[in-house]
């Protein structure tokens, strides 16, 4: 069980052009679910995920992760993971060094465990015969299988998703929707998926939040936030 909460949270970019509100007020729980963050291209939909992840500052507001504030924390003091449309992994290793990369952190674990957690993940992920493989030599499939595998192998309190299927073709953006939700299902987890796209918004949410210019519209179950007027 785990609860995020954003409290307010502002963002503002401040630049040679003036002032830009990229994020405004945004107040939302989010609790063992997938919640799509869902708006038109510059909504602020990346720039609020940043802000989760700690990549970005917060203007005004708060993130609590089970009631603690972790607004000020790094990256690496928040229990976060997150995946980018474009992978994000590194060329120079192989599958196993890449999934591995994401327990940097974990000082607690002996090899050992962390041996044992990768594997597991490979499973989940099918991608275990993939292991010592380069990661230039897989397809975009196996690719995002990789970099959800590396997300999740820190056993995140709360997932990050940023238009994660949209570099895939239509094919196996269908298959890694289905298996985003089994895992959703399995894992029980606190998850933001952000996309532009309703489509995929309607099949892949517990719940939908509706950005537009930086301002929640609205959030709620997806045949509430698309019933007819
Ligand atoms: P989305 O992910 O929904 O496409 P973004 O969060 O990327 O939207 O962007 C929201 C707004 O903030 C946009 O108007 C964008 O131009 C602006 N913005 C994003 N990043 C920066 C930045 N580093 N400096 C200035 N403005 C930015
Ligand atoms: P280091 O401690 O060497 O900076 P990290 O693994 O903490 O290495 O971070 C490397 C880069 O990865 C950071 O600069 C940041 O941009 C990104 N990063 C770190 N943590 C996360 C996270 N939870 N989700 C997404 N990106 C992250």
């Amino acid at each position: 069980m785990v609860e995020l909460a954003l409290d307010g949270v502002t963002k503002r970019y401040d630049d040679a052009q003036g002032t830009e509100t990229a994020v405004s007020d945004f107040s939302l729980t989010v609790e063992d679910e997938l919640l799509v963050l869902l708006g038109p291209s510059g909504c602020g939909k990346t720039t609020t995920l940043r802000m989760i992840a700690g990549l970005e500052t917060v203007t005004d507001g708060a993130i609590r992760i089970d009631g603690r504030d972790v607004t000020g924390l790094a990256p690496s003091d928040r229990s976060i993971a997150m995946v980018f449309q474009d992978y994000g992994l590194y060329t120079m290793m192989s599958v196993r060094e890449n999934m591995a990369y994401g327990l940097k952190h974990s000082t607690d674990l002996s090899a050992a465990e962390r041996e044992a957690r990768v594997e597991e993940m490979a499973e989940m992920f099918d991608i275990a015969g993939l292991l010592d493989r380069s990661v230039t030599d897989l397809s975009g499939g196996q690719k995002q299988r990789v970099s959800l595998g590396r997300a999740m192998v820190r056993e995140p309190d709360v997932f990050l998703l940023d238009e994660p299927l949209a570099s895939l073709d239509a094919k196996l953006r269908s298959e890694m929707r289905t298996e985003l939700q089994r895992l959703q299902s399995e894992l029980d987890i606190t998850t933001v998926y952000v996309t532009h796209d309703q489509k995929e918004a309607m099949t892949m949410a517990d719940r939908i939040a509706v950005l537009d210019d930086g301002v929640l519209q609205q959030a709620g179950p997806p045949d509430r936030v698309y019933a007819d007027p």
